[in-house]
């Protein structure tokens, strides 16, 4: 894993500006959530945080991005992540479905992803969700100024394990600002002695991608859906984050 070697650093207004896009892409995926029932298409969802995204005053950054056809990324139940919104995909009672979602806002981005239920799941897959977006919280205990990146990427890594799943390694967290995808890397997983030193008024973008099962994925041959070798389910959870050196605000909870 290559990290890159320094994290960003925002300036007080483009700090404003990024908790301005982080609200409007934590408000979407809120409204997405009030969305997502049985029957309902994912092309459906992608249409509707288009239109609230506009509607707040901000463009959804994921659009036409590298040629992707849609506003967020729709990947249920063995989908790790990148699911193109498509009419033929129709949310079904028990299935799981991760939302990805990003907002450009007066030039700077805001990225977020939960992983929801569809009506009622198993006792299973809630605890996936529940481990996925727990593993978050455990890795931010570790993100502070002058310590390693690889603190936080560590201790997700060992929570996720502790618990019986496995971390996806090929697609990892990202720096963010001017541009939704920024150096460094941010993997859910590595050693504490790794990553670059973490720095104040830098915001990067946090996202565990935990399989129920192995870890190995697939590319999709539509070249973006992204799904587990074993079939396995999967869960996302993402959130734009700055650091400063009193400590951590989540820009998009
Ligand atoms: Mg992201």
């Amino acid at each position: 894993m290559i990290w890159g070697h320094k994290l960003n650093k925002l300036t007080p207004a483009e700090i404003v500006l990024m908790k301005k896009a982080g609200q409007i892409t934590r408000d979407a995926l809120k409204f997405i959530e009030t969305l997502i029932k049985p029957g309902i298409s994912t092309l459906e969802l992608d249409k509707f945080a288009k239109k609230f995204i506009i509607d707040s005053g901000a463009m959804p950054s994921f659009l036409g991005y590298e040629g992707f056809p849609g506003s967020i990324c729709a990947s249920p139940n063995e989908m790790v992540v990148h699911g193109i919104p498509s009419e033929n995909i129709i949310l079904k009672e028990g299935d799981i479905i991760s939302i990805d979602l990003g907002v450009i806002y007066k030039g700077y981005n805001g990225d977020a992803a939960r992983t929801f239920p569809v009506g009622k799941i198993s006792d299973e897959n809630s605890r996936l969700i529940e481990v996925t977006k727990n593993s978050f919280f455990e890795g931010i205990k570790h993100l502070k100024v002058g310590h390693r990146l690889g603190e936080m990427s560590h201790a997700i890594q060992e929570y996720v394990e502790k618990n019986g799943y496995s971390v996806v390694r090929e697609l990892v967290g990202h720096g963010i600002g001017k541009k939704m995808h920024e150096p460094p890397n941010v993997p859910n997983y590595g050693k504490v002695t790794d990553g670059p030193l973490v720095t104040e008024n830098a915001c990067i973008a946090i996202e565990p991608m935990v399989n129920m099962g192995k870890r190995n994925v697939w590319l999709l041959e539509d070249g973006w859906g992204v799904v587990t070798q074993d079939g396995k389910p999967s869960a996302h959870y993402e959130n734009t984050v700055l650091i400063t050196k009193d400590g951590i605000e989540i820009l998009t909870l």
